[in-house]
């Protein structure tokens, strides 16, 4: 633990409190190892969920004990949630239905999580006076200008047409019956109430916008630890296809364009919000690194090359399969074509840049991955032998 930090002003950070609801998950388990090995912060980490932050919770003998409390609880229908808010100098809401296998096939679970189920958590920050840094998505911004411009026009190459901007872009999602966009626009309308929250009455609020954040923890791998029928975002996916040496699942030819940012550099990100209030009160930030474009045929390339790096294993002679989104996703799946985040709120705020390159970070992810699953996966594949 530091001592004698300062901001981004030159001013000493006083330790504080969080309540992080959503702390059992991909990015609150990173956020809470940050916080626990480089701040004096304490934790109130809150969730249905604690197997991803068990390595920070037991023993008791770890040297940051005190500073970390888990407290198992729902937050749709649980009355401790608001003493734990008003415990704390700020709340981060992580806490979301986030994987888009969701967004069509429970639509209604889905609206519930990102939106009303949100609600009084920004209903207690607001009357308590408390800080809330509440985690939205790129989702938001739909699909791009561009592309509703003719497949051959030039106006396409234009970043004006396609770079995603807080302040500027519209937010552009398909039909209702396309019930994809039942997630996007969720957390729209609770980004429009926290804003309303802020300019009425006085709430100060962070918004987080991230783009593809992915590294190790990140979802579950089927059948290991999790469902086997469930699907998970695009990288525990392709490493399930990887650790199983069986084709990855490219969804309507993997034509879709994607920026990913490794979790790490994305952690530091929040770390700035945190402990900069005065720079990141009121904002919408953009959190991603436009320099790690990928289609996503073009990433499960990549990860196939990185995988047998990592792993030692030859790829596989068929490494990809071409699915329709019908039969991957069911009915109601739509996308986003491409998502370029533009970097100038948060640039000026907070000084921030990303820092891990694309084939860096798939690097460590698949290393983690491999190291954490190719034993469990051999063992739950190898047939019983024959007594
Ligand atoms: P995650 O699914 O790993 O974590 C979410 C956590 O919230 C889970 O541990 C879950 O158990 C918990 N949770 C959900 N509902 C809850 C409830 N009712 N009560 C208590 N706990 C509950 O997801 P993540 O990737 O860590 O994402 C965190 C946030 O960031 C989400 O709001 C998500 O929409 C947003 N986000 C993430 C990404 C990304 O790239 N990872 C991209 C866009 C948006």
């Amino acid at each position: 633990m530091a001592s004698g930090r300062v901001d981004l002003d030159g001013k000493p950070i006083k330790p504080i409190t969080i309540c992080m609801i959503g702390a059992g998950g991909f990015i609150g388990s990173h956020l809470c190892e940050k916080l626990m090995a480089d701040t004096p912060h304490k934790v109130l980490a809150v969730d249905v969920y604690n197997d991803k932050i068990k390595h920070l919770l037991e023993p008791s003998s770890l040297p940051w004990a005190d500073r970390i409390q888990f407290h198992r609880l729902n937050i749709k229908n649980d009355s401790r949630l608001e003493g734990l808010i008003r415990m704390a100098d700020l709340t981060i809401n992580l806490a979301a239905i986030c994987t888009p296998a969701d967004y069509n096939t429970r639509p209604l679970d889905t609206i519930y999580s990102n939106f009303i189920d949100a609600l009084p958590v920004v209903k207690y920050c607001s009357e308590n006076g408390k800080r809330l840094i509440h985690f939205s998505t790129c989702e938001v911004y739909g699909k791009t200008i561009g592309a509703f411009l003719p497949k051959d026009s030039p106006l396409r190459q234009d970043p004006n047409y396609y770079v995603l901007k807080e302040d500027a872009s519209p937010c552009i999602f398909g039909p209702i019956e396309k019930q994809r966009w039942s997630y996007a626009c969720a957390k729209q309308l609770i980004e429009r109430l926290i804003y309303a929250e802020g300019a009425e009455n006085g709430l100060e609020f962070t918004i987080v916008r991230p783009f593809n954040w992915i590294g190790p923890r990140m979802d579950f791998i089927p059948g290991i630890d999790g469902p086997s029928e469930g699907v998970p975002r695009v990288l525990a996916c392709f490493s399930n296809n990887l650790l199983r040496r069986e084709p990855l699942k490219l969804v309507d030819g993997g034509q879709s364009q994607r920026t990913f940012v490794y979790i790490r550099d994305a952690i530091e990100a929040v770390l700035l919000m945190i402990e900069n209030p005065a720079r990141a009160n009121g904002h919408i930030f953009n959190v991603g690194n436009p320099n790690n474009e990928v289609t996503v045929r073009q990433l499960a390339e990549m990860m196939t090359q990185v995988y047998s790096k990592v792993s030692g294993e030859s790829s596989i002679e068929t490494p990809t399969i071409d699915v329709s989104s019908k039969e991957f996703y069911g009915e109601g799946y739509d996308d986003s074509d491409k998502r370029i985040p533009d970097m100038t709120i948060i640039n000026r705020q907070l000084g921030w840049n990303p820092q891990t390159s694309l084939w860096d970070l798939l690097e460590s992810t698949l290393t983690y991955q491999h190291r954490t699953y190719a034993e469990a996966i051999k063992k739950a594949t190898s047939k019983p032998v024959a007594s």
